[in-house]
């Protein structure tokens, strides 16, 4: 089928080289000139496993094209994906300037029948209002049709996820514009569910605040595990056993953060207010986020009598492993707390370190993490990337000043930290 995926980042450019894989005609557009340059010659502008070598070979084998033109895009296409950013506005709501303005930019160039598809999360009702921008630039109501087919990949396996998605939801106003999607993806053989516009819309919120509510509820019993002198990874064991419950997504820590989670649990709040529901139970999902990193910084300022004139080495920045994405990573809330009160930071990362560098041009960065280590008067874990889990602690502790290790992660076990002579803290006991 001939397709067009509007917007490249992580959604739009995975979305865009598995469906060329699949052997469809596609098009992926950015307004991003120095992305579509990069595109170009095979250099995906994000990280992410896989990537390369299948943007490369869609470039090579002709089946996909990059583009700066929504209307070349589209008036080629049957199916035109709508994958830019919705960010969080000012009052947590999502932002859909993006959307609107790819709807805008759509609507001239729809000459044939063609399925707008909206990919990015948004909240309900943003189908209805793609509807209405085609609408209003006289297009005729035959020419098109609007379908929210919300994605769930997750950086690091998106690949994977797009390939082997657990669903695919499909939801639309007429049957044979989801039917249209049923074919698109039929050849990845995997559960489908068609429904309305609004419940699609929905099933997207719902599941990522679900899953946030997963996270927040067990780092609420990291706390009570603390206090009480329980074991919180024991505890997530024998809760995740129970197949009612799931093991899944029960792992203590400094809570969630990226660019999904935080804003969609935000945009599931302001979804339900609008409808005249009080969400309360997410915004104490929220809450016990925010105070998760917070009160782990508060443990490590107590441990070193404040943070002034000492040296923090953070191992990790991404908001979590196999990706370069920073956005609300726990890593930027961490270096604010420790800097703004006085404290050094340095940091590592196997790839993420370039984002971070944008915000934080004035910190230290380390090209390994024994070199992160050295004359730290503490470490702190904060992502979990794989190459963190087989280092030789006692080698990272003789770099350091103080054998301090504060793991944000539950990433090493007790007993071999202090095995080494760390002096070890972690979440939930
Ligand atoms: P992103 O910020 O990485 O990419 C968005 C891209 O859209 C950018 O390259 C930007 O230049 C481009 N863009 C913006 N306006 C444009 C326009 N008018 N014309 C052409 N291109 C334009 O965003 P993302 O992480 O890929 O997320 C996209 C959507 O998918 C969001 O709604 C997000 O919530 C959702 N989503 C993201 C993930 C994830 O893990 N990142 C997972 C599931 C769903």
């Amino acid at each position: 089928m001939k397709v067009a995926v509007v917007g490249t980042g992580y959604v739009g450019l995975v979305t865009g080289v598995v469906l060329a894989q699949l052997g469809n005609d596609v098009v992926c557009v950015d307004k991003d000139a120095a992305k579509v340059e990069k595109l170009r010659q095979g250099i995906p502008p994000i990280y992410e496993p896989g990537i390369e070598e299948m943007l490369k070979r869609g470039l090579e084998d002709g089946f996909l094209q990059i583009s700066d033109s929504v209307a070349e895009a589209t008036g080629r296409s049957e199916i035109v994906f709508i994958a830019v950013g919705t960010p969080p506005g000012e009052d947590g709501t999502p932002d859909l300037t993006a959307v609107r303005a790819v709807a805008n930019e759509i609507a001239p160039s729809i000459k044939r029948y063609t399925v707008i598809v909206n990919k990015s999360t948004v909240p309900v009702g943003t189908g209805d209002m793609v509807e209405e921008i085609i609408l209003s630039h006289g297009i005729e109501p035959h020419l098109f049709d609007v379908v929210s087919n919300p994605e769930f990949l997750r950086e690091g396996s998106a690949i994977r996820d797009t390939l082997e998605p657990d669903r695919i939801v499909i939801g639309a106003k007429r049957r044979d514009a989801a039917l249209r999607l049923v074919e698109l993806y039929a050849a990845l053989e995997r559960p489908m569910i068609i429904t309305d516009l609004e419940s699609a819309e929905l099933i997207k919120y719902a599941g990522n605040s679900f899953l946030a509510m997963k996270i927040s509820f067990i780092n609420a019993i990291s706390r009570v595990a603390e206090l009480c002198g329980a074991n919180v990874q024991d505890v997530a064991k024998g809760i995740g056993l129970d197949s009612r419950i799931g093991s899944q997504f029960l792992s203590a820590g400094l809570g969630y953060g990226g660019s999904c989670f935080p804003k969609d649990v935000q945009g599931m709040i302001a979804t339900s207010q609008r409808y005249g529901y009080d969400f309360r139970l997410l915004q104490e999902v929220i809450e016990i986020n925010q105070d998760q990193t917070a009160h782990f910084v508060r443990r490590l300022e107590t441990r070193l009598g404040g943070f002034e004139g000492k040296r923090i080495a953070l191992m990790g920045l991404a908001f979590k492993p196999n990706t370069d994405d920073i956005r609300d990573a726990k890593s930027l809330e961490i270096i604010h707390a420790i800097t703004s009160a006085g404290g050094t930071v340095c940091a590592y990362d196997p790839i993420a370190e370039a984002n971070v560098r944008r915000i934080y041009p004035d910190i230290e960065y380390a090209e390994g993490v024994y070199e992160v280590a050295q004359d730290a008067d503490a470490l702190v874990v904060v992502t979990e990337w794989n190459e963190f889990r087989q280092l030789d602690l006692a080698r990272l502790g003789a770099c350091m000043k103080q054998k301090v290790m504060f793991d944000g992660r539950r990433l090493y076990k007790r007993e071999a930290a202090e095995r080494v002579g760390f002096e070890y803290s972690t979440i939930g006991g």
